[in-house]
């Protein structure tokens, strides 16, 4: 309890009972209570993952609120969508400078609508008083043993993405004064930076197709090598298919104006922020993994394979090994 009512203002209860209470659907108990209670169906597990963003860390004070609200639950979702597990409940944990409601209306709202379209509750939290930090913990389920796992890539496997890279990068680096795109092409850019779209139903239309997935937050170079570490393997990307999947290349490309090549490469390889997911399957199973991509109307590109001997080789168009580093984002490198 910390917020205290004082001059007609808003308190704690009024606060989490206007913008954060709904009525429960699918969980026994949501909020109100001391614990929320979820009822697991037999044969089914729990997938459960937190991801907390930090005002100045992870968003610049100032950003939209809806788009926060919507960009708070869909980090949590792609966790989900990496394990291929159907998102159930969340919970919200935030910490608020102060009351306002303005904010809070379009933060809930902003949250809430991405809730309802993957039928996923909230059934609980924490609300305080303190620098604005958002922390969410999101419960799915998967049938029992089906989890994809950073584990399972075998010598041999195709390697994929789905959707596109970079893109969010590159709007951090204009967001930042690092770099200038017109505005036509820095607006779609940004919006994958503050609404990203968690590829949940990919997820799961991959669970008996893919051997290994995760989905890329620090970007896909050190995301695949936390794949490739779990897993035991190296693997070979071929730099021309991921560079292909910058949106605003294709784009700037139109306009008669394209990005240069490093820029690119290091958007796409090393941006962060993406919320793809990143998977191996067997080549036998390239029909399959199509016909996933298309049942969740999810863009889906092969990008590389996985091989014996560990580490991890980049090569360009002309299939020339290339040598330069890619360090992906690290909060405390
Ligand atoms: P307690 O003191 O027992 O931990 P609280 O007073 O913190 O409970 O919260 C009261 C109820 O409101 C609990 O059911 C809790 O889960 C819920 N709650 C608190 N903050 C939030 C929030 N931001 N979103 C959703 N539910 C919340
Ligand atoms: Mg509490």
């Amino acid at each position: 309890m910390h917020y205290k009512r004082h001059n007609g203002g808003m308190g704690e209860f009024d606060l989490i009972a206007r913008y954060f209470t709904r009525p429960v659907r699918r969980a026994v108990l949501g909020v109100g209570d001391d614990c929320a209670l979820l009822q697991p169906r037999a044969g089914i597990q729990l997938a459960i993952s937190s991801d907390m963003l930090v005002e100045g860390r992870h968003f610049f004070a100032g950003t939209d609120a809806y788009r926060l609200g919507h960009k708070a639950l869909a980090v949590n979702l792609s966790d989900l969508a990496a394990c291929g597990a159907q998102p159930v409940a969340f919970t919200l944990a935030l910490a608020l400078p102060r009351v306002d409601e303005p904010w809070l209306q379009a933060f809930s709202s902003g949250l809430l609508a991405l809730a309802d379209a993957h039928g996923c509750e909230l059934i609980g939290g924490d609300t305080t008083q303190g620098p604005l930090n958002i922390c969410i913990t999101v419960f799915g389920e998967v049938p029992a043993g089906q989890a994809l796992l950073r584990s399972g890539a075998r010598a041999g496997d195709d390697l994929y993405v789905s959707g596109h890279l970079g893109d969010a990068r590159l709007a951090l680096e204009c967001l930042l004064g690092h770099f200038a795109l017109p505005p036509a092409l820095l607006a779609p850019a940004q919006q994958r930076l503050e609404a990203p779209t968690p590829r949940v139903a990919l997820g799961q239309a991959l669970r008996s197709i893919a051997s290994a997935a995760l989905d890329v937050s620090d970007g896909l170079l050190g995301d695949l090598s936390h794949l490739l570490r779990a897993s035991g393997v190296g693997a070979c990307v071929d730099t021309s298919c991921t560079s292909a999947l910058l949106a605003t290349q294709v784009a700037a490309g139109q306009t008669g104006q394209p990005l240069e090549t490093e820029r690119v490469r290091q958007c796409t390889l090393a941006g962060g922020d993406d919320y793809e997911l990143l998977f191996t399957a067997a080549p036998g199973q390239r029909h399959a993994v199509l016909a996933a991509a298309q049942a969740s109307a999810t863009a889906v590109t092969r990008i590389g394979t996985i091989e014996a001997s560990p580490g991890l080789r980049l090569m360009d168009s002309q299939g020339q090994t290339i040598t330069a580093r890619y360090a992906s984002f690290d909060h405390f490198a």
